[in-house]
């Protein structure tokens, strides 16, 4: 088959995209939206990458696989470009975006409300309402800079600073330094968690903060009937501009692929090399070939036969809980981050950052409590090699397309005004591997599109 650089040749379509993930989906939609043909070859029997839904316990029992609350998508200029609800794509607003229990019947929650939120949380409530009022206020402006590193703000240099300055500390310097009480104290180490780095690292407290400010602006919702209802949107939009999706087709080589002006690659730098061969050499060749994946996660879905038994009552209404501490107490919320105090999350954390398994891991938990075991129909349990079986994306059980310490975050994957281009003009890349990073905002594809069709179209 001619090769897809060849320019001799006609092309099949003018664009293939490598892998249906939200970026894939997304650049596909946006190059579609430009009178671009558009092909998407996906590896897997269904579309939508890290956004898929599926029976994996009972039959009529649909688990998010991998992503499932979506403050990112809520806040991502693409999406509010796409106007998803034009297919009926529809968000669920869980009372409680979070909640951090404690210990029996005490959890710290962050409520839609910042001044609701800071009366829980003691001696830290003055500064909470302070800081992440003006930041919740303002997120979407600097999210906007944040997605989209090309357009960083103009109107509020000052104030992007100042987040950027507070953001850049790790996360065990605002527990220690800043914070006095240990609810507010969980609950950043709780969402610095995310970032799946030592909390000691540089920017997690950015981290940290922008989620929790999310979920003051936006919530962390759910996507109604499940995350693919995210991508079979995408999917039913670009099938409406004429673009096509092809499953079970996975590339392993640039003769895979039918000719085109343009390729973009959803996938991570080690996939990349291996398809494209040698056609990348130099500087970009190593900094490809040195890209370092970050820790790997451990996924367990269970189907139940009700509601999770919570006994404090707080949690029957939150959307993620993070869990890690002593739960067996608790009584009902959608998302829990379980890691017990603050001091545990960043302990956890740190030994999974140095390759051992913590003793009490972080979980992020959608439902958990006494009785629950009894409620336990099914299980399905994902470790980090069975991560990578269901999405090749997802290198070593890595959820983020590549370690997100501030290296990999200057230079995603190089340091260029323009990553997702590389030396091959007619080759992009569109994954989380690309800048902005992790999460499900179809970014890294809104800005691989742009690319494109600058420099091609
Ligand atoms: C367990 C877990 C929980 C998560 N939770 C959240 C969350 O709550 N909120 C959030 O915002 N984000 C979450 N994420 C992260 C989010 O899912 C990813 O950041 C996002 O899906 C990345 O999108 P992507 O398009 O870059 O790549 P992916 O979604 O990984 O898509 C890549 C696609 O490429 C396909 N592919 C790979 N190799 C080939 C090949 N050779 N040929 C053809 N196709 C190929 C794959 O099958 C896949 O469909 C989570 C991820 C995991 C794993």
């Amino acid at each position: 088959m001619p090769e897809v650089t060849d320019p001799r040749r006609t092309p099949d379509v003018d664009a293939v995209v490598v892998g249906s993930g939200p970026n894939g989906l997304v650049a596909a939609v946006a190059l579609a939206q430009a009178g671009w043909r558009v092909l998407v070859l996906e590896a897997a029997a269904q579309p939508g990458g890290g956004t898929r839904t599926e029976e994996v316990t009972l039959p009529g029992f649909r688990h998010d696989i991998c992503s499932t609350a979506h403050p990112m998508a809520m806040a991502s200029p693409a999406f509010r470009a796409l106007d998803l609800a034009r297919e009926s794509l529809a968000f669920a607003q869980p009372e409680l975006p979070v909640a951090h229990p404690l210990a029996p019947g005490r959890s710290a929650v962050l409520r839609r409300d910042v001044a609701a939120t800071a009366a829980g949380l003691g001696r830290d409530g003055p500064r909470w309402e302070r800081v992440m009022g003006a930041l919740a206020g303002d997120v979407d402006r600097m999210l906007a800079g944040v997605l989209d590193p090309t357009h960083l703000p103009p109107h509020e240099p000052l104030w992007t600073l100042a987040f950027g300055a507070t953001g850049l500390w790790p996360a065990t310097a605002v527990d220690r330094f800043a914070l006095r009480d240990e609810s507010a104290r969980a609950l950043l180490a709780g969402s610095a968690a995310h970032s799946v780095l030592d909390l000691s690292s540089l920017l997690t407290t950015g981290v940290g903060a922008l989620l929790l400010a999310l979920g003051h602006r936006h919530g962390w919702p759910f996507a109604v009937g499940g995350s693919q209802a995210i991508a079979d949107a995408l999917v039913a939009r670009l099938q409406s501009l004429g673009g096509e999706v092809r499953c079970g087709h996975r590339v392993t080589a640039m003769a895979d692929l039918p000719a085109a002006r343009a390729v973009l690659f959803d996938l991570t730098p080690r996939q990349v090399l291996a398809i494209t061969g040698d056609r990348f050499q130099g500087r970009y060749r190593r900094r490809l070939e040195g890209w370092r994946y970050g820790a790997g996660s451990f996924k367990v879905d269970w189907a139940l036969d009700g509601p999770v038994p919570w006994a404090d009552p707080d949690l029957a209404g939150a959307g993620i809980l993070h869990l890690g501490g002593p739960s067996e107490d608790l009584a009902g919320a959608g998302i829990l981050h379980l890691g017990g105090p603050s001091e545990e999350v960043i302990a956890a954390e740190r030994t999974v950052a140095r390759g051992g398994l913590p003793e009490r891991p972080f979980v992020l938990f959608g439902q958990f409590a006494p009785g629950f075991r009894e409620r336990i129909l099914a299980r399905h349990v994902m470790g980090p090699a069975a991560l990578e079986a269901h999405n090749a994306n997802e290198i070593g059980g890595d959820i983020g397309g590549g370690r997100a310490d501030w290296r990999q975050l200057a230079a995603r994957p190089v340091l260029s005004t323009s990553p997702w281009a590389t030396p091959d003009p007619r080759l992009f890349l569109c994954s989380s591997s690309t800048l902005p990073g992790g999460g499900v905002h179809g970014m890294c594809g809104w800005n691989a599109a742009r690319t494109v069709l600058h420099r091609l179209g």
